[in-house]
This record gives C-alpha cells, sequence and structure tokens, in this order.
C-alpha cells in the first residue's frame, strides 16, 4: 500500500521571490519523478507561480497536475511586505489544513527560515527537511567561523582573517560576514533557525556536489543528512511577468557571447548617482549590454538623466534596459550573451553557472560577499569588480564604483585575453557539470536517495517493527 501511493510532498518557502523562485523549481522537480507535491504560497504570490506551474504541466505532458498550490495568508493582511511575517501567517491555515486533509504529506520541505514547521512536522508526525537557497561553501565558512569564533582574532571589521577547517585558504573581512552588525532580534531569530535545523531529518542544498566537493563533504559532517540536488534554476516558463520577445529579437541582433547582462536581483537598490555612474561605465566598456533597472529604482531624477543626456540615443543598438522585473533566466540563455555583471545573490548566480557565463561581481549584503568568493577564488569563473564591504547606511547615497571601474571589469570579463579565454572555458565546464549533475548525475541521485528515505519513513509510519 504505502510504496504503491506516490509520496506527498509539501513545500513551504519563505515568501520572497528568491526563495519562491527555487521552490518552485524543487516542486517541478519533485513532480517530475511522479510525486504529489503541495506548494503552499500567499495569495499574493499565487497567480504568478500557478502560471510557472501551468507552463510546467504543459511542457510535461502526461504527468497529469502533481502540483498543486495551497494558498495560505495573505502579505497584505500583515500590513507589510515583510516576507517574515508574511510566512509566519501561513503557520495556522496550514495547521487547519493539515488536520483535514485526505492525502496528508508525507515530507514537509521547509526553508530554513521558518522554525515553526518543525512544531508541524512533530504535532502531525511528519518528516522534516529543511531547504538552504544558499550553497555549502557559505553553509560551512559560517559555520566554522562561528564554531571555531574564528572572527574574535582580529581588531577591526577591516582586518582579514582566515576561515578554519575548509579545503581552501580563504580570508575574510568581519564586514563581509552576513551577522556582523546584526540586531540582537536577528541573531536570536537564527539561532531559532539553526536548532530547528538540528532537530530536522536532514537538509536540502540547492547546489551539486561537483561544483563544491570539498565543502559538501565538510558539511555533510555537520548536519543528519544531505542531499544536494541543484542547480534548480528557473526553467524557461519562470520568465512570466515580462514579455520577453523583444529583449529576445534584440539579442538575435548581436553576435554570439558579445552582450553583458546587467542585474542586482529582487530587492538590491543602488542610488541614483550610483545608477548614473554604472550607467555612463557600460557606456564606456564598448560592451554591448542588457540592463535592468528595478521599478524601485526609477527615479524621476534617473529619468530626467536620461533624457537630458540622451542616453538611450547614445547608447542605441548597443544597449538595452529594461525597467522593472525581466526574463532573467530567459536573457542568460540566449547566445548572444558573454557575461554577467550581478550582486552575487545565489539563484543568480546558479542560472549564471547553468548557461556557463562568466560573472562579474558586485556583492552589496548578506552572504553576497562569500558567493563572490567563491566564484572569484574557489570556481575561478568571477571578476571582482573590487567593492570589498556592503553599504553603510551612511554611505547609501553616495558612488561607490566609479565608471572607470565599471568599464575595466567589462572589459576584463567579457575579453580579457588568455585569462579571459581560460575562464569562459572554466564557466563553460562548470556549467556542463551543473547541467549533468541533474540529468542523471549526483543531483539527480541525490533527489532518489531523498525519495527512498521519506518512503522508509512512510513505511515504518505505517506497519511498525
Ligand atoms: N529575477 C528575475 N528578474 C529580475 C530580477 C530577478 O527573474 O528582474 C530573479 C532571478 O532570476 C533570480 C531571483 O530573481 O532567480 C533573484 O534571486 P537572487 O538569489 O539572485 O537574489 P536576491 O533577489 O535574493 O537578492
Amino acid at each position: 500500500m504505502a510504496s504503491s501511493t506516490p509520496l506527498h510532498f509539501l513545500l513551504v518557502p519563505l515568501m520572497s521571490q528568491s526563495h519562491l523562485i527555487p521552490f518552485t523549481n524543487m516542486a517541478q522537480l519533485l513532480a517530475s519523478r511522479g510525486l504529489n507535491v503541495t506548494l503552499v504560497v500567499t495569495s499574493q504570490n499565487a497567480a504568478r507561480v500557478n502560471t510557472i506551474i501551468v507552463n510546467h504541466d504543459a511542457q510535461e505532458s502526461g504527468l497529469g497536475r502533481t502540483i498543486h498550490l495551497l494558498e495560505a495568508g495573505s502579505s497584505s493582511k500583515c500590513g507589510s511586505n515583510d516576507p517574515f511575517l508574511a510566512s509566519n501567517m501561513m503557520q495556522e491555515p496550514l495547521e487547519n489544513w493539515l488536520q483535514t486533509v485526505s492525502l496528508p504529506p508525507d515530507c514537509i520541505v521547509s526553508d530554513f527560515c521558518l522554525p515553526w514547521t518543525s512544531d508541524l512536522s512533530r504535532k502531525f508526525g511528519i518528516p522534516k527537511v529543511v531547504f538552504h537557497t544558499i550553497s555549502c561553501f557559505s553553509l560551512l565558512c559560517s559555520q566554522n567561523i562561528s564554531i571555531h569564533k574564528a572572527y574574535e582574532t582580529v581588531k577591526s571589521h577591516s582586518e582579514p582573517f582566515l576561515v578554519p577547517d575548509i579545503p581552501d585558504k580563504i580570508m575574510f573581512t568581519g564586514a563581509q560576514l552576513p551577522t556582523t552588525g546584526a540586531s540582537d532580534q536577528w541573531i536570536n531569530l537564527l539561532t531559532q533557525f539553526k536548532s530547528s535545523e538540528k532537530s530536522s531529518d536532514g537538509v536540502l542544498v540547492n547546489s551539486f556536489q561537483e561544483m563544491e566537493p570539498g565543502y559538501v563533504e565538510g558539511y555533510r559532517k555537520q548536519v543528519k543528512n544531505l542531499w544536494c540536488i541543484g542547480p534548480l534554476c528557473g526553467n524557461k516558463g519562470a520568465s512570466i511577468d515580462h514579455d520577453g520577445h523583444d529583449c529576445l529579437s534584440w539579442l538575435d541582433t548581436k553576435d554570439e557571447k558579445s552582450v553583458i547582462y546587467v542585474c542586482f536581483g529582487s530587492i538590491s537598490n543602488l542610488s541614483c548617482k550610483q545608477l548614473i555612474e554604472l550607467g555612463l561605465g557600460l557606456e564606456a566598456s564598448e560592451s554591448p549590454f542588457i540592463w535592468i533597472i528595478k521599478k524601485t529604482d526609477c527615479s524621476l531624477e534617473l529619468e530626467n538623466w536620461f533624457m537630458e543626456e540622451k542616453f538611450v540615443e547614445r547608447t542605441k543598438g548597443r544597449g538595452l534596459i529594461i525597467r522593472g522585473w525581466a526574463p532573467q533566466v530567459l536573457i542568460l540563455s540566449h547566445p548572444a550573451i558573454g557575461g554577467f555583471l550581478t550582486h552575487c545573490g545565489w539563484n543568480s548566480i546558479l542560472e549564471g553557472i547553468r548557461v556557463g557565463v562568466p560573472m562579474l561581481t558586485w556583492p552589496m549584503f548578506a552572504e553576497q560577499f562569500l558567493n563572490e568568493t567563491f566564484m572569484v577564488e574557489v570556481l575561478k569563473i568571477g571578476v571582482r569588480l573590487g567593492v570589498v564591504r556592503p553599504t553603510g547606511e551612511k554611505e547609501k547615497e553616495d558612488v561607490l564604483v566609479m565608471k572607470e571601474e565599471v568599464a575595466k571589469g567589462v572589459k576584463e570579463v567579457m575579453g580579457g585575453g588568455e585569462d579571459g579565454e581560460w575562464r569562459r572555458k572554466r564557466a563553460r565546464e562548470v556549467g556542463e557539470m551543473g547541467k549533468r549533475a541533474v540529468e542523471g548525475g549526483s543531483s539527480y541521485s541525490n533527489a532518489t536517495s531523498l525519495i527512498e528515505y521519506v518512503m522508509k519513513q512512510k513505511i515504518s509510519r505505517i506497519s511498525p517493527i
């Protein structure tokens, strides 16, 4: 009986784009393995995720609909766009649903940031695994710095120190760590996240073994079970918010690998002065570019500058600006893209890796400095733009990266002589590794092993020895 009914996975993401996107990709992965999946969303996200899944169903014809959306809560009800508040509001509706659902889940896959899912797991006797949307490199570095109190040996936030007990010689400064300057409330939350991870059945990571073998093994020693199932990075159906045709036909007119794609993820903001300097740097780089400017960054001041300086006319044919949400995966997958100027969010990095392009790194906050170091020093597929610490509150209106630095960085990543050639080759190789990992390789086997683990738990629940 247990083995004839497909397993049912309940996926509970944090309600922010960079968590929802990989969770949706995971839902697609599990559904493609014949499982039933329920993905929890708030009403604000339901339409967007639904469209992705409808696309998925159309692509996977014959599978039938195996991903169900469960609307639990609404971000507007909590009167804020805070993803934590929105996600925490899901707890009660989810508990009510679990009390009445006819096919109860066999496994809860919870975002690392939602410790309350451990209560559901205990109360309903359902195994829980935690999903990390960052790399094993970041996880192991953060963990070892904290265990060995490595940071306490330095005198200031700007003094570099060695990360202990990892495969490579890696230095960070305190200023680059995600927890430096964090409030007591945030540190307290992190402690709760960690203890909820400890009590879980294991950990899923959006990464793959071949990309960071030493870090995967290092982190494996610190958790009960570890399954790397990535790269889970948006299929092209994820690019539904923007009509991608314009930028794609624009890209069709460009030479192969000639365009740099510039995007800073879903939440990072740049000042108007910095955006202007960036634009001037892209112009001076002489490379064709696609530049995404978030709606929240599109100020009147910036638009006036574009008009007065005739920036669009000046870069006509060479530059394309997209205001708002861009179909990132679709753009990156186009053969004309040859480089990616990124803020080093983990999803963006995986998306860049998957298509095998080298990256120019401009980290801003959270674990982005760790991701930068991983790309530049471990994978050797990135070029640093030279930002050494997060932007402080006082400097938010300043220009931190000058146009000359932007132009130099773009030239290096798009050209760069022999080093550049080597980096491009290496980026292609890492991309190929990622493709193989999900198409029957290590990540595919790890997903199988997770499914087998959950099946075993189910059997032992139904027929205890
Ligand atoms: N993204 C997108 N279009 C945009 C901006 C972002 O599709 O205009 C997607 C991007 O492909 C990635 C996610 O949003 O999947 C951003 O996640 P990431 O971890 O890179 O950065 P964060 O948003 O957490 O800073």
